[in-house]
């Protein structure tokens, strides 16, 4: 009884999930924000590109839209290739001037 009660629970979080923003985490602070306040990263090209509009294919890693956490994840970079699956790191050029 109270198996399927918590089962039916969970579905309902799940559910109710779709209608809210996702939640992403900075690697460079490591807060979970919605992830449309947060900038994806993604490899392209074997370069790590931001990506906009949220729509590049494969493994993506968010930071906040601060250039503070973008050094912070700069630094982290086991951590970045880990999560995107990627070796060799090459950050884009122009990735900071994003912020100015
Ligand atoms: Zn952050």
């Amino acid at each position: 009884m109270n198996r399927t009660g918590a089962m039916s629970e969970s579905r309902m979080v799940v559910a109710k999930d779709k209608h809210e923003s996702p939640v992403r985490t900075c690697l460079g602070c490591g807060q979970t924000k919605k992830k449309r306040d947060l900038l994806r990263f993604a490899v392209l090209n074997g370069l790590i590109s931001v990506d906009k509009e949220y729509t590049l294919p494969g493994r993506g890693v968010y930071c906040c839209r601060l250039e503070k956490c973008l050094h912070f994840m700069m630094k982290k970079e086991r951590k970045v290739a880990r999560a995107l699956r990627c070796e060799k790191l090459t950050w884009h050029d122009g990735l900071l001037s994003l912020l100015k």
